[in-house]
């Protein structure tokens, strides 16, 4: 294909999947209602209710403003050959293609967020404060930004490098070599995420002894789960929103649960969370889910490899010549639409494997609790309630608290 041809297809794309982004988003902001489920209504109040809708319309009309804005930027890039320039403009100063193209992209990537902190903090200290979920004080912002910053810096650095590295070196077929490396990177990342990256971010303190400590300790003698360990990580030093996890690779997990569910919930309903969490395991949906991963890995890889070594896409983003940064930029762009083809089947099956975990809760322990602690949750941070199912079928990890409602009280779900 032509350089011509290639940076319209390119633009294409950005427009459609812009367009289309845009359009669900819309639809999804007019399925909102301001009744009551039935379901719900002893936990919500109707002003509370109320607050969370415009709580959404906000986070929508402030999205509409973000996303235009990023659009009309790498629009702007495109079609001014901007990538090509900055390509250009540092090529002289680096002999060394890795070193080039870490700058290359260290530049975009601090150029980007220095363009979106006015949003970012007007996220966090507008929206977010008026809404009372904010916990971030000036000083965890400006040193999550800079922890931030060193992470992408070196483990983004380390991958960059080694592809690049493979792609000069290797050639081709590179994409079998790197694909062992992201499968074992994201195998360390699993297993060391609580106790190397976690700790960058917040603080861990193993559970206390007492009611719930016995309670986890019961529910997982009894389910045949080994525990590692239990942690409480202090989620609201930023936000009120509450979690709950585990991770560990090994037979034995660690479960790190939020100090703000801690706060919210009744011992019954932290074990049904945690009961569900075990049922991703005991359903293997953990294991499926590493494998769907590299297998996501090893096909973008494989299609990068026919593109990496194309002159006229470097060509197509204003370069002079052929650069595999520019290509590994017009790549990402190319792909996003058979990335959210893949996203949409992994959305799918994450979906489905929610339900199962639930079913896994009431089961062994509680679904009255779950069913409770689900409802906690969607209150505590004002989730939508009537997502339009077409916005639910592209974007949704999760279904929607009235389906799985529906599904632990034991009505059919299609
Ligand atoms: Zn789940």
């Amino acid at each position: 294909m032509e350089p011509n041809t290639i940076l319209v297809v390119i633009l294409v794309i950005t427009v459609i999947s812009y367009l289309f982004d845009q359009l669900l988003d819309y639809i999804n902001l007019r399925s909102q209602r301001t009744e009551i489920p039935r379901e719900i209504e002893a936990f919500y109040e109707k002003d509370k209710y109320l607050k969370s809708l415009a709580y959404h319309r906000e986070l929508a009309r402030f999205s509409f403003v973000t996303s235009a804005f990023s659009f009309l930027l790498s629009l702007a890039m495109l079609l001014s050959g901007g990538f090509g320039w900055l390509d250009g403009l540092l090529r002289p100063y680096f002999d060394n293609v890795i070193l080039l193209a870490l700058v290359f992209f260290a530049v975009l990537v601090v150029a980007s967020d220095i363009l979106t902190i006015p949003f970012q903090w007007y996220s966090t200290f507008v929206i977010e404060e008026k809404y009372g979920f904010n916990k971030t004080t000036l000083k965890t912002f400006v040193a999550d930004k800079l922890k931030g910053y060193l992470l992408t810096a070196v483990v983004g650095g380390v991958l960059m490098s080694a592809l690049i590295h493979l792609i000069h070196t290797i050639g081709p077929t590179f994409w079998i070599w790197f694909s062992v490396l992201a499968a074992v990177f994201v195998l360390f990342v699993n297993m060391f995420y609580t106790s190397l990256i976690l700790p960058l971010f917040n603080k861990l303190t193993p559970l206390q002894d007492g009611d719930l400590k016995t309670a986890i300790e019961k529910f997982a003698l009894k389910v045949d789960f080994p525990l590692d360990n239990i942690f409480v990580i202090d989620g609201s030093k930023r936000s009120k929103k509450a979690n709950a996890f585990f991770s560990g690779i090994g037979k034995k997990k660690k479960i790190v649960l939020y100090d703000t569910l801690i706060e919210n919930h009744t011992t019954d309903e932290l074990v049904a969370v945690l009961a569900h969490e075990v049922g991703h395991f005991k359903k293997k949906h953990v294991i499926w889910g590493y494998v769907l991963s590299i297998l996501q890995i090893v096909f973008t890889l494989f299609v990068l490899s026919r593109m990496a070594y194309s002159e006229n896409v470097s060509l197509a983003l204003g370069g002079s010549q052929l650069a595999i940064h520019l290509n590994l930029l017009a790549f990402g762009i190319l792909f996003s639409p058979i990335s959210g083809i893949t996203g949409l089947f992994m959305n799918m099956y994450s979906r489905r494997n929610e339900y199962e975990a639930d079913a896994y809760a009431k089961e062994t322990f509680d679904g009255t609790a779950l069913s409770n602690a689900l409802k906690r949750l969607s209150v505590d941070s004002l989730s939508d309630l009537y997502p339009h199912p077409l916005y639910v079928f592209f974007h949704y990890s999760h279904p929607p608290l009235l389906r799985r409602l529906a599904a632990l009280s034991g009505v059919a779900v299609q």
